[in-house]
């Protein structure tokens, strides 16, 4: 980030709006798609997101960045991405000359997203950043500050927001359809493998609370749309584990919410977790898978009746939906419902919960 100059900046942040004004423009003339382009081609990208344009309708893969010249030459060949898209880390500045780029999406290791974000922005592009948004509340105003600066976009790739029965959850634990929430549990987590970023602190910044406690967290956020007032939180990792020598394994955590809503959640690298509970005083609401990539189940009791819930198949996934919402933003110049400062309110919690653990006692988040 420091190898950025001032002239450098100026100069991006001029081209970008010119670029983007024009994608815009071409998008709103009719039929035309924003470009996106992507930064880290590993499992997420390749797996989930990549495939998953065919099916938008306001955004389309023009371009990729990748430190690896075979996934370049591969991935461009399977989706038909000229020579001059295809970017490495180093000439990775050059995107601002290249006005098929609308939309610049970060998929890299944790540490990576506040520093790869920064210099799309700076290159006039909008930014979509995968969850954690990055590993600290200052890497996260840094973010927001840079694309405010250049006048673009950003959002997090928090793709639940995007599928239908996590918005149903939402729309029914907030209306009180099991009456007023009293309680909430949130687990998630999974069997780390040895040997990956994720279980080294300098790339994650954490260990399963950045990665997949979060979903926890989040969803905690978005079930009350509330900030939680305080946290207490408890760590227990064997540290004889390889796998643990840097990072935390498992993290059990209270949120205690201004409407008096408590957030059981959890944490781990060690067991298997994908589910939240919303306990209202007239029944509840089961989500389990919650924020799978599919298979969603929902359950609900309410007047003395418990009945799943099934929704029809959507014609979008959650990953196009999520694709295609920075699109429309970008074209009616709307705030993404999940834009950098959503992101920023997790990492507050999250660092809130570090200092518990540490401290052993409860913070505070009220009086930050
Ligand atoms: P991955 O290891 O499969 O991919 C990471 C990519 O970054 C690889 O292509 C790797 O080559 C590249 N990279 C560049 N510099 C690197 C370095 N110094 N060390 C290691 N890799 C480097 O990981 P992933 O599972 O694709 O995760 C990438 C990001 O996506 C993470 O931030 C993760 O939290 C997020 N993610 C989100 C979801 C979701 O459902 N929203 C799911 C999985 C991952």
């Amino acid at each position: 980030m420091e190898r950025l100059n001032r002239r450098h900046i100026l100069a991006g942040i001029g081209a970008g709006l010119a670029v983007s004004a024009a994608g815009a423009a071409r998008a709103q003339a009719g039929g035309h798609k924003l470009g996106y382009a992507i930064v880290g081609l590993g499992s997420y990208a390749t797996k989930q997101i990549m495939p998953r344009f065919v099916e938008c309708e306001h955004s389309q893969l023009v371009a990729l960045v990748s430190g690896t010249p075979a996934k370049l030459t591969r991935y461009a060949a399977e989706y038909n991405i000229p020579a001059a898209n295809c970017y490495s880390y180093a000439d990775f500045d050059r995107i601002r000359d290249n006005p098929a780029i609308d939309i610049v999406y970060i998929v890299l290791p944790n540490s990576m997203h506040a520093e790869y974000s920064i210099r799309a922005a700076r290159a006039g592009k909008h930014v979509m950043c995968e969850k954690p948004m990055a590993v600290s509340v200052a890497e996260c105003q840094a973010m927001i500050a840079a694309s405010r600066g250049a006048g673009r976009k950003l959002m997090i790739g928090y793709r639940s927001r995007f599928e239908p029965y996590n918005k149903l959850a939402i729309q029914l634990a907030r209306g009180g359809h099991v009456g007023p929430t009293q309680l909430i549990t949130a687990e998630h987590g999974f069997n780390a493998q040895p040997n990956q970023w994720r279980l080294d602190r300098a790339l994650s910044g954490g260990g399963s609370m950045m990665d997949i406690g979060i979903y926890s967290l989040n969803a905690a956020r978005y079930l009350t749309g509330e900030e939680p007032l305080t946290v207490t939180a408890v760590e227990t990792t064997d540290r004889t584990d390889p796998r643990f020598r840097t990072v935390e394994d498992r993290i059990d955590f209270t949120l205690k919410f201004p409407s008096g809503v408590i957030a059981n959640c959890l944490s781990s690298y060690s067991s298997g977790h994908n589910s939240y509970h919303v306990i209202g005083t007239e029944g509840y609401i089961d989500m389990e898978p919650a924020t799978s990539y599919e298979g969603h189940r929902m359950t609900i009791r309410r007047d003395g009746k418990t009945e799943p819930r099934v929704l029809p198949k959507p014609a979008k996934s959650q990953f196009a939906g999520q694709l295609d919402h920075l699109s429309e933003c970008v074209l009616a110049d709307r705030q993404p419902i999940v834009a950098g400062e959503e992101g920023l309110a997790d990492l507050r919690v999250i660092e809130a919960i570090y200092q518990s653990m540490r401290e052993g006692r409860t913070v505070r988040l009220d009086r930050a």
